[in-house]
């Protein structure tokens, strides 16, 4: 064949829209909530591919030792991110869930309070961390992170979500700490 007179068109570079891929379901778990559910794009490659470069791109050349995810949706997206900058994974879990000594940080929910823990021994004093989570809302998980990694001796890099409620205020109360945040997707309201 000819290459000079093959006219066919070059495949079109498809620019997707993450936004696309996450699905909401409307008043779950309760009434006024919108809440955003990420298996969707986590069920499609091309997308989850996507979310993982977006959330590694802006610290590629950093050096990081540690993806500290939350708990759950945070490990998916964290062990992936972890994979990709060849480092270690660290998770932050509810309170009661991890064998060993734990650090234990409380933190405000609307009502009452929780608490996040990391193992005692998962982070070294001076470590380079990167946090990830799917979604920032108030910032009141990522901020006990933040201040539960700090007091292991964390060095917090940055911090990375798929997705962000600006009107709730999460990423500027994260930014306020000091800790560069990078999101993907931003919806209004919460
Ligand atoms: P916050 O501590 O208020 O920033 O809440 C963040 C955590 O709650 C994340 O782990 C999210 O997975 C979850 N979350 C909060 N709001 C939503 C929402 N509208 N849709 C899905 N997940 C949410």
């Amino acid at each position: 064949m000819d290459l000079a007179t093959d006219n066919a068109p070059a495949p079109a570079i498809v620019h997707r829209d993450l936004r696309d891929s996450i699905r909401t379901i409307q008043d779950y778990p309760k009434p006024g909530i919108a809440f955003r559910d990420i298996t969707t794009l986590l069920a499609d490659a091309r997308a989850l591919r996507l979310a993982i470069d977006r959330l590694v791109q802006p610290f590629a050349g950093t050096r990081i030792d540690r993806v500290a995810g939350i708990e759950a949706r945070g490990f998916i997206l964290g062990g992936a991110v972890a994979h990709q900058l060849s480092c270690g994974f660290t998770p932050v879990r509810k309170k009661g869930k991890l064998p060993a000594e734990t650090l234990r940080q409380t933190y405000a929910l609307e009502y009452g309070e929780d608490e996040v823990e990391i193992h005692r021994d998962a982070i070294e004093p001076g470590d380079s961390v990167l946090v990830i989570d799917d979604l920032i809302a108030t910032g009141g998980t990522a901020e006990a992170a933040v201040v539960l990694l700090r007091r292991a001796g964390a060095r917090i890099v940055g911090a990375g979500f798929v997705i962000d409620l600006p009107d709730l205020g999460g990423a500027a109360r994260i930014r306020a700490m000091g800790v560069p945040v990078h999101t993907l997707v931003a919806f209004e309201g919460h």
